[in-house]
């Protein structure tokens, strides 16, 4: 699929819309989800353009890759979510089970889904 910048996190990444942002690294932002669906539940997306999961993994350099990945671990540790456990979720496509919903914003990104240790 190709990427279509008309979707709110390319505007994010490009301060055309404003968001609470959590971390920041090189390659990657994270920001709280506007509908938080858990006590901590953030969002990182690459700043690369990539639809989603599949296309970040198979097309991004190794460097924006493990910048992404240290960045998960750095909002674990950021939101204190060790202690209670936490959950990783990115929807691709249209896929759904249980009558959820698949993917509806088209630029990759990772839930990050937990309770900080702090509560
Ligand atoms: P998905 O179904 O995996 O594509 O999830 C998209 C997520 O993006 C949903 O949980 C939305 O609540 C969230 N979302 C959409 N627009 C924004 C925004 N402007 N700021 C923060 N989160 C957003």
């Amino acid at each position: 699929m190709q990427y279509d910048k008309n979707n709110p996190f390319y505007k994010i990444i490009n301060k055309e819309i404003k968001t609470n942002i959590v971390s920041e690294g090189k390659h990657y932002l994270a920001f709280n989800d506007i509908t938080p669906k858990a006590p901590v539940h953030v969002l990182i997306i690459p700043k690369g353009n990539y639809v989603d999961y599949n296309d970040f993994a198979s097309n991004a350099s190794d460097e924006e890759i493990i910048d992404f990945n240290r960045g998960i671990a750095k909002i674990v540790k950021l939101m204190k979510l060790e202690a209670n456990g936490f959950k990783i979720l990115s929807n691709a496509g249209k896929f759904t089970l249980d009558g959820e919903k698949g993917q509806e914003v088209m630029h990759m990104h990772v839930h990050i889904l937990g309770k900080s240790s702090e509560e």
